[in-house]
């Protein structure tokens, strides 16, 4: 057809959805029925999809077809939990916002994301914003726990500037999820990788709070160097859903070496004596930043 085209998904308007076609303008789209009908999950058309659109006018298209998703971060639905809602499709990763301060950093909280990532197949950013409020030895502890599994950690200020560098650069190109609890800074940081986006942060929101809307809607912004960032306000429960405390362990993947030499089979690693888990965590094998946040999780399971 002459007037269809590759768009993206950028986020939801209503029933509509906005459309990022390739000359970089953005339309207003309604879904024609029959996409609705042969998609098979419980969101036909998410943010992140790549589809194919027909322009009506300058403003406005209409969603033809929804094109094979690569991967779907999902969560479960509001009070229908066997249901999932799809929340982002055609992720690459999962942006693991954290403040060691100003929140405080809950033990546990960087290995769920990890787990979630590992659950929607995405790679995981550690972000830690704040550096200039210090506390340098804790950093330190954590940084070194995650490096050491091999994954990407940044250091970053979203006030001072520091360590974006690294940062925007396993971005580029890529389509990242962005989730954090509220306060660590992930909205002042997306207003300084993309100049002129303009989130509302606390601070500038604070008096109005009350007559704000909670807005729990999912918006992909384009990043100046190419590719998306995907804030998701609100976005709490990040798969543990899906995770049976049995099956904690196996998220825990340095545990795995170990695990088969503890006496009692299968093991939690938490109580149990001759234990080969707890024997490494001593002899410093594995990370006990890692067991400490491992026994954290499970207990809230
Ligand atoms: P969000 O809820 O994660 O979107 O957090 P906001 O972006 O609204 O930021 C919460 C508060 O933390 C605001 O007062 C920000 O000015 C502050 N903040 C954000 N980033 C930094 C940072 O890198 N350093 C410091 N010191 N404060 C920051
Ligand atoms: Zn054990």
């Amino acid at each position: 057809m002459a007037n269809q085209h590759n768009g993206i998904v950028i986020a939801t308007r209503g029933r509509s959805f906005e459309v990022r076609i390739e000359d970089g303008s953005h339309l207003l789209c309604e879904v024609r029925q029959k996409v609705k009908y042969t998609a098979e999950d419980e969101t036909p058309v998410a943010v992140g999809d790549d589809v194919l659109i027909t322009i009506v006018n300058a403003r406005s298209g209409a969603i033809d077809e929804v094109l094979p998703r690569r991967t779907a971060f999902m969560r479960p639905l509001k009070g229908q939990e066997a249901k999932k809602q799809v929340i982002a499709a055609n992720l690459d990763s999962l942006g693991a916002v954290v403040s060691i301060n100003t929140p405080p950093l809950k033990p546990g909280l960087i290995d769920r994301f990890l787990i979630a990532a590992r659950i929607g197949e995405l790679t995981p950013l550690i972000i830690i914003n704040k550096i200039d409020l210090g506390e340098a030895d804790e950093i330190a502890g954590i940084v070194d726990a995650y490096r050491q599994l091999n994954h990407q950690v940044f250091l970053v200020s979203a006030l001072t500037y520091e360590g974006l560098a690294p940062l925007e650069e396993a971005l580029k190109d890529r389509r990242t999820l962005f989730a954090g609890h509220s306060g660590v800074g992930k909205s002042t940081l997306l207003n300084t990788l993309i100049p002129g986006l303009d989130l509302k942060t606390k601070q500038l929101s604070i008096s109005t709070r009350r007559g704000q809307h909670t807005t729990t809607s999912i918006e992909m912004y384009e990043l100046p160097n190419g590719g998306f960032v995907v804030d998701s306000p609100g976005l709490k429960v990040l798969g543990l859903w899906e995770v049976d405390r049995e099956d904690l362990p196996y998220y825990f993947t340095e545990f795995e070496p170990y695990s088969g030499d503890c006496r009692f089979q299968p093991c939690t690693h938490i109580h149990e004596p001759d234990c080969a888990v707890k024997k490494a965590v001593q002899t410093g094998a594995i990370h006990p930043v890692r067991y400490q946040n491992y026994v954290a999780i499970a207990e809230s399971l």
